[in-house]
């Protein structure tokens, strides 16, 4: 049915430029990232609230919206704003260096985490879902998911291929609003990509935004594109139009072997996601409804055939990983013993990361002028010239990803490298070299700041994966050390009763007071990271522990 959005419903965009529309620039950056998080530029359902990730909201109504706006507007430099699931509840009196907004969304008593209470209390107008930089006010727009996408390939060159796809097969499946940034991701890291997409209309918006290359009907005519690409070690991608339970298998039976094999496929949902093999879009939808037992019934059949060719192509040669849709649960469920053979994504590629306190680090530039970023480029360019990922990156960023929103930029930075680059972007602000104040913020995907045991911390060294004090201690340090607003969630990605995470912004006005609390919170929010991992026993972590100087009384 058609959706008018909720009552109030409005177009919002944050505002540019240099004039104040609050009492100083820290309340300033929070009301537009807001804002910004709502254009319709950047959020999915903006009438809705909602910003990404089915449900991810910024504000629980637009009421609450409004109320939110009026305090932000109103806030002293010494007050913090407090934000009850996307409603605000109180103003308080602290101090300058304290945050200016602390926010807690969708966290529900462990006993009571349940999809069903969870929307129980939302019907009830109690909550709301904050997923993870919907509900904290640092979505940016699909260069987050390229970004990320782009670091795990740039992981598995550097494990298996000598640091570079290029001349590489990368076979993977699902080109939707997440999956579909594998295709560019790929390709910028020199690969080939096959993208098997069952919804064509999925693979032509990907070919509008030139996040993919070419479009194949047919599975010859496809494997002719990427094996020409594949010997002269040209980057390509090409979405195919099939089914994954279909064409993996055949590719098993051709003995078609790619060098990569992994899946974005929708199948942590087997009934409005993940679609069953033999059966036309339309002929889905309609037994979706119908009979959503047999449709269930043969979706689980489907991804049960489509890891059994994974687990094949594995054997056969293929670096295979789970990427996060939980599609070997589904299997390993339905009887397909093998499953977890295919290892997931985060402990084989991420978590070395996650060691040296690396993770999504991203700004963006309140004045709105797509030449702040292209300045803070050449700082990053400047400041890492020995990092090969990071400078291909950047350069390839710069020519083929289109700002949404507000201009913004994103790239993963370890322990040390963080502090620096954010007190320098302080300094730029500071020397008048950028037209505004930058925000500095983070995904809650991070190092040290998420319990997720079917993600982020699945399959921990000591067993730890769902341990959550860390995801408390690193909202509790940031508030410590100053940031400008941190939000503590539950559910975000993997969903309600599975994951609790932090998040944390600061934003950089050129004072010396800012400089002060970046070069704090981006030494400790990352350095919580590194103690996580480091506690768990990881060799990468103590080491990088004792590089940095990092004071681990039992370490
Ligand atoms: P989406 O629903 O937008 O896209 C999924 C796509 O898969 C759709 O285009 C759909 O047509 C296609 N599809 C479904 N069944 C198929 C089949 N049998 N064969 C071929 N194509 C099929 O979802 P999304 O936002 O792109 O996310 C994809 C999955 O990845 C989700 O399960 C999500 O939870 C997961 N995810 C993981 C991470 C991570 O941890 N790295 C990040 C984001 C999303």
């Amino acid at each position: 049915a058609p959706n008018a959005g909720l009552p109030g419903a409005r177009p919002v965009r944050a505002p540019r430029g240099t004039a104040l529309t609050c009492k100083g620039w820290e309340q300033e950056a929070a009301l537009r990232m807001l804002m910004n998080n709502l254009d319709p530029d950047v959020a999915e359902r903006p009438d809705d609230l909602v910003v990404y990730g089915g449900t991810g909201r910024a504000a629980r109504s637009w009421e609450a919206f409004d109320a939110i706006v009026a305090a932000l507007r109103a806030l002293e430099g010494d007050e913090t704003l407090v934000v009850q699931s996307g409603k605000p509840v109180a103003v308080l009196r602290t101090h300058a260096a304290a945050p200016r907004v602390v926010i807690a969304n969708s966290n529900l008593v462990p006993r009571f985490a349940t999809w069903d209470e969870f929307r129980r209390l939302e019907q009830l107008g109690l909550t709301m879902y904050g997923q993870m930089t919907a509900g904290s006010w640092i979505y940016i727009g699909s260069q987050g998911i390229v970004q990320g996408t782009y670091e795990t390939f740039a992981a598995v060159a550097n494990r298996h291929f000598g640091g570079s796809l290029a001349g590489r097969l990368v076979l993977t499946a699902g080109l939707g609003g997440m999956g579909g940034a594998q295709t560019l991701a790929g390709t910028m890291n020199g690969a080939v990509v096959l993208g098997v997409e069952v919804d064509e209309s999925r693979i032509d918006k990907r070919l509008a935004t030139g996040y993919c290359d070419r479009k194949a009907h047919d599975l010859d005519e496809a494997l002719a594109q990427v094996e020409h690409a594949r010997r002269s070690g040209s980057a390509l991608s090409v979405g195919l139009v099939g089914n994954a339970a279909d064409v993996l298998p055949e590719l098993v039976r051709r003995g078609v072997v790619p060098d990569v094999v992994t899946d974005q496929t929708s199948a942590h949902d087997m009934l409005h996601g993940y679609v069953p093999a033999g059966l036309t879009l339309a002929e889905a939808a309609a037994l979706r409804v119908d009979d959503p037992a047999e449709y269930v019934r043969r979706s689980t059949a489907s991804a049960v055939r489509h890891v059994a060719a994974m687990r094949a192509l594995q054997k056969a040669g293929a670096v295979a990983f789970d990427y996060g849709n939980n599609i070997r649960t589904v299997a390993y469920d339905a009887g397909f013993a093998e499953a977890f053979e295919i290892p997931g994504f985060v402990p084989e590629y991420i978590r070395p990361l996650f060691c040296e306190g690396k993770g999504p680090f991203r700004w963006v530039a309140l004045s709105g002028d797509p030449a702040d970023i292209h300045r803070t480029d050449a700082l990053a360019l400047e400041l890492f010239p020995h990092d090969h990922a990071l400078r291909r990156w950047i350069t390839l960023a710069r020519e083929k990803i289109h700002f949404q929103g507000l201009p913004a930029r994103i790239c993963w930075l370890g322990q040390g490298d963080r502090a620096r680059f954010g007190v320098a972007l302080n300094d730029l602000v500071a020397r008048g070299e950028l037209s505004a104040p930058i925000v500095i913020g983070r995904d809650h995907l991070d190092t040290g700041s998420v319990a997720s045991p079917f993600r982020e911390t699945e399959a921990m060294r000591d067993g730890s994966d769902a341990i959550a004090d860390w995801a408390i201690l690193n909202a509790l340090v940031n508030v410590a050390s100053g940031a400008s607003w941190v939000s503590f969630h539950h559910g975000g990605g993997v969903g309600i009763g599975n994951s609790l995470h932090a998040g944390q912004v600061t934003v950089a006005d050129g004072s010396p007071l800012m400089r002060e609390r970046l070069q704090r919170v981006l030494t400790n929010d990352p350095g919580m990271g590194v103690a996580r991992h480091a506690d768990a026993g990881y060799p990468e972590a103590i080491a990088a522990a004792s590089r940095h100087g990092l004071n681990l009384p039992m370490r």
